[in-house]
């Protein structure tokens, strides 16, 4: 049987959005985010990350500069009981002058790139699965894949509810910060 997914995105999200950070000491994970992740890993819910990441494209970090990033956050949260399932970016930018990066992809969130590779990876039912993030592009991105998308108000989140609303576009849920979304999530019904 498939497994469903939380699927998060990462700056503003889970961590402070400061830009595009190249190293691992500039990422502040949320206090509130470690045990929003243990919650999930405890409720069968795989905890997978889908980040746009066009510093990479925009030459404001290495490919092996972003897996440093991650490999500390999977530490950091390993230290605290929780475990990431999949982390998966979009290094692309359209602009970029790099030609491997420099390209119109079908990763880059709101399209549904890298939930598709996700879903392929690990087995992952989509329409039972959520998304929580803090941009327009987040919210555009979970219906895009066919799953229920759930603002946060960290990050950028109190702008994109104004945005969202001029829009008329709804995210399935609004928090305000991972753990209550998580929290909202963990208490709906299977749809
Ligand atoms: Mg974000
Ligand atoms: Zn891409």
């Amino acid at each position: 049987m498939k497994k469903r997914a939380i699927f998060l995105d990462r700056d503003g999200t889970i961590n402070e959005d400061v830009g595009y950070p190249n190293k691992p000491s500039q990422i502040k994970i949320f206090s509130s985010s470690f045990d929003a992740l243990a919650k999930i890993n405890a409720s069968g819910f795989l905890a997978v990350i889908i980040t746009n990441q066009s510093g990479i494209g925009r030459g404001y970090l290495t490919e092996a500069d972003l897996e440093e990033i991650h490999q500390k956050m999977k530490a950091d949260f390993a230290e605290r009981g929780a475990r990431l399932d999949g982390i998966y970016a979009c290094p692309h930018y359209e602009l970029s002058p790099n030609p491997r990066y420099r390209k119109s992809c079908d990763c880059r969130k709101p399209k549904p790139g890298l939930a598709l590779r996700a879903a392929e990876d690990l087995g992952i039912d989509l329409a039972g699965s959520y998304f929580i993030g803090d941009k327009v592009e987040d919210v555009l991105f979970g219906l895009n894949i066919g799953a229920r998308p759930v603002l946060v108000l960290t990050g950028s989140g109190v702008e994109t509810e104004k945005k969202l609303k001029e829009m008329n576009l709804r995210p399935a849920h609004t928090a305000a910060d991972l753990s209550a979304a998580v929290d909202w999530i963990l208490g709906q019904k299977r749809p």
